[in-house]
């Protein structure tokens, strides 16, 4: 994989997000590489790659549902029983996730969102380390947002669809969920509610990710 050698921003074209899902796995859970099986993301996100999960109300409209701190600093987070913005403190490798506006998403899954903050911590550390020198006095952290892609500047904008695009291929790799969705019996140009309902449940990720991911392999 190539860097932008002055922001150290990944070059990662979208067909090569299987292989860095695959990169991810072989590092820290190499079992499901092996055999279709829900990938413990949180276990990973905490005792392999060290990350601080907390689970947290992040905006008032609910449109942010994650944010990883690359280094240590202060957030805007919403007190949702007070009803006010308030900043706090958290240290480098905190990410924050807000249950009720993973729900917003579209693939509305909490696994998947830990999923996505840890490609942001494996494939972009880099690029917030060097705006950490940049630009000294604010944390540096991602704020993952439901629906605003077009808000963000342009290296943010690549950044989020990376990780759009790697996490559930973390969760659901490419060998072993077809290898799956083909014994449970997926059939192309069928309604398949209850294979993918199954699949779901086996991959521990949410039905809309499953109906994605089959149109991605090109199963349905
Ligand atoms: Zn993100």
């Amino acid at each position: 994989m190539n860097y932008n050698s002055s922001s150290l921003i990944p070059f990662i074209p979208p067909e090569e997000y299987d292989s860095v899902a695959e990169e991810f796995l072989h590092l820290y859970c190499e079992e499901a590489l092996l055999k279709p099986m829900a990938v413990p993301i949180e276990n990973i996100a905490k005792n392999e790659l060290g990350l601080d999960v907390q689970y947290i109300c992040l905006s008032e409209e609910l449109d942010i549902y994650g944010m990883t701190l690359f280094t240590d600093g202060a957030v805007e987070i919403y007190d949702s029983e007070e009803g006010l913005y308030e900043t706090k403190v958290f240290k480098k490798k905190t990410v924050l996730i807000d249950p009720e506006a993973v729900k917003k998403t579209n693939i509305g899954c909490r696994n998947n969102t830990l999923a996505h903050e840890c490609v942001h911590w494996f494939k972009h550390r880099l690029y917030y380390k060097i705006q950490q020198y940049a630009l000294p006095r604010q944390a540096k952290h991602c704020k993952c947002r439901v629906s605003d892609l077009p808000q963000m500047s342009n290296e943010e904008g690549i950044l989020e669809a990376q990780a759009v695009g790697i996490a559930p291929r973390i969760l659901m790799p490419k060998s072993t969920f077809i290898e799956a969705a083909e014994s449970i019996g997926i059939v192309h140009g069928e309604d398949n509610w209850s294979a993918i309902a199954e699949i779901a449940s086996l991959f521990y990720v949410s039905k809309q990710s499953v109906s994605i991911r089959l149109e991605e392999c090109g199963l349905i």
